[in-house]
């Protein structure tokens, strides 16, 4: 699962490009079955589905990562290239416009992005999958080969559907950017009677498709159902508080999956409909992984952060924190055996793995045992943490899997907890009002020394305060990660 947020980038980007071509080739008038009759067509959409499916077994490990991502981009190129040599391919210059276009908005992007930004750069590439549905099922509504009877019906199911996933994702997707981003806050909207609003949506959104397989496609039901689905979408995941966003994120990777194999079986394209299969289960398999790992039933995610209702009491006193200085850590570290460290989204945010590894290399020379202890939803993304430190070039070896190690804590001398917060909470297993209760987290208070960087008492993305923070063993190390363990490095 290390590299699943490069995965879900390339899922997207795949997504988006597929998605595309072929709407461009769809408004421009041409022949949607064309690439059935051409074997040579046929055999490239063949070899790029093998490519992206050898692209994810790759992604799955770090180690192999670096060939997944190749994979992907052979496979897409041949995609591509396979679409536009179409020999029912007319306007082909307009096409390469879009491309150009596009291509270079997207290596801007890709270029100025930093590690931190990756989480909204996702759910915003999600938004235009979604978006794109819309436009295509719209697209082939008002415009499709004369149909009748079972045929057509089908044909509307599939407009509708693709229309509804589609507006939920690009809602939903803009939500989640927003609160990744911090434009919205991460704590979950409480609506009164919230279920029950999104109960009634998916209801009256049935009625309406019945309806408009009645009628034969009747444009009314479709707009109201687009409205319906764009509040439905922006509203569930505005409901989900900022725990839950790990899986709100892989969530909506699936359903933008979805949303583009809704696609492609409206353009009559296999590819697009392979490609889309493969985002919607491969996001639905990480969402369900997410889930375990935080404890969470993923009905209850997924419809809207159900049983949630929780209130955080602000007020509570929860002692008096103790401060220490750097050199003070390093003359603990010194003395040390054996040393954790648990790194998040603060660590991230300081870009402070360069120095975390010069100290790592530093303990080890001095014959110190170092290990990583990594929270499934440390960060932003899944597998944040393993993508920095790799970048780092922190050996695989000493990074541990939260499971591996949680038992290692009593025997630990000194636990670093570097930028991590929610992720070491103890309310998550001793407070069953936390909006965070039951999610399994690393134990760093069973250590002898706790030592937390940060820059403030402020709370971690689910908006809570730490009683890790004020226990006996633990002492706070403010300043910008970075600079701290800079100090560190300095004094040992
Ligand atoms: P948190 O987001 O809980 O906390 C990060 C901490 O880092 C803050 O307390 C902050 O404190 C500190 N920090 C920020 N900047 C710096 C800096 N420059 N130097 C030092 N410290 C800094 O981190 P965790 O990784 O523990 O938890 C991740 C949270 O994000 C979880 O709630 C998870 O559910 C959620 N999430 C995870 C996703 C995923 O897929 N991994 C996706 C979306 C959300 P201060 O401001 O005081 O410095």
């Amino acid at each position: 699962m290390s590299l699943f947020h490069i995965l879900q980038t390339s899922e997207s980007l795949t997504d988006k490009a597929a998605l595309a071509v072929q709407s461009s080739g769809e408004k421009l008038g041409l022949v949607e079955s064309a690439a059935s009759n051409m074997p040579l067509i046929n055999g490239a959409y063949f070899v790029a589905a093998i490519l992206f499916i050898f692209s994810l077994v790759g992604l799955s490990k770090q180690e192999s990562a670096e060939h997944g991502v190749w994979y992907g981009i052979i496979g897409m190129t041949i995609a591509l290239i396979a679409t536009i040599a179409n020999p029912s391919v007319t306007n082909i210059q307009y096409i390469l416009i879009a491309m150009v276009i596009g291509g270079l908005i997207g290596t801007w992007f890709a270029l100025r992005v930093e590690m931190t930004q990756m989480p909204e750069l996702v759910a915003m590439l999600h938004s235009f999958v979604g978006l794109a549905a819309v436009a295509v099922g719209f697209n082939s509504f008002l415009e499709h080969q004369p149909m009748s009877g079972v045929m057509l019906n089908i044909h509307l199911v599939e407009v509708f559907l693709g229309v509804f996933i589609g507006s939920v994702t690009f809602t939903g997707s803009v939500v989640a950017y927003g609160k990744l981003k911090g434009i919205f806050s991460s704590k979950s909207l409480m609506l009164p009677h919230r279920h029950k609003m999104n109960l009634l949506a998916g209801i009256v959104s049935f009625g309406l498709m019945v309806y408009f397989v009645q009628q034969e496609g009747h444009m009314n039901s479709l707009l109201i159902m687009t409205g319906i689905a764009l509040i439905f979408g922006w509203h569930l995941v505005a409901s989900i508080g900022g725990a839950d966003m790990p899986v709100v994120v892989s969530m909506l990777n699936s359903y933008s999956g979805w949303a583009a194999a809704a696609a492609g079986f409206l353009l009559g394209n296999d590819l697009l409909i392979v490609t889309g299969a493969l985002v919607g289960s491969s996001g639905a398999i990480l969402s369900y992984i997410m889930c375990k790992a935080m404890n969470r039933s993923f009905i209850s995610v997924i419809a809207g952060g159900f049983g949630t209702d929780v209130v955080v009491n602000s007020d509570q006193d929860y002692g008096e924190h103790v401060e220490v200085q750097a050199d003070e850590v390093a003359e603990l570290l010194k003395n040390a055996k054996s040393v954790i460290i648990t790194p998040g989204y603060g660590m991230a945010v300081a870009q402070a793995q360069y120095p975390v590894y010069e100290m790592t290399k530093r303990l080890r020379d001095k014959g110190i045992k170092v290990r990583f202890g990594i929270h499934p939803v440390a960060g932003r993304l899944p597998g944040h943490m393993n993508v920095l430190l790799a970048e780092a070039k922190v050996p695989y070896d000493i990074v541990l899997e939260m499971d591996e190690l949680n038992d290692d804590f009593e025997d630990t001398d000194v636990v670093l907890v570097i930028g991590a917060n929610d992720t070491v909470n103890p309310s998550a297993l001793d407070d069953p009002n936390s909006p965070i209760a039951g999610m399994p987290v690393l134990e760093v208070w069973n250590a002898n020394h706790v030592i937390a960087f940060k820059r403030s008492m402020n709370p971690g993305y689910a908006g809570v305060q730490n009683p890790l923070f004020f226990k006996d063993n633990t002492s706070m190390l403010f300043g910008d990660a970075k600079a701290s363990v800079d100090n560190i490095v300095k004094a040992l």
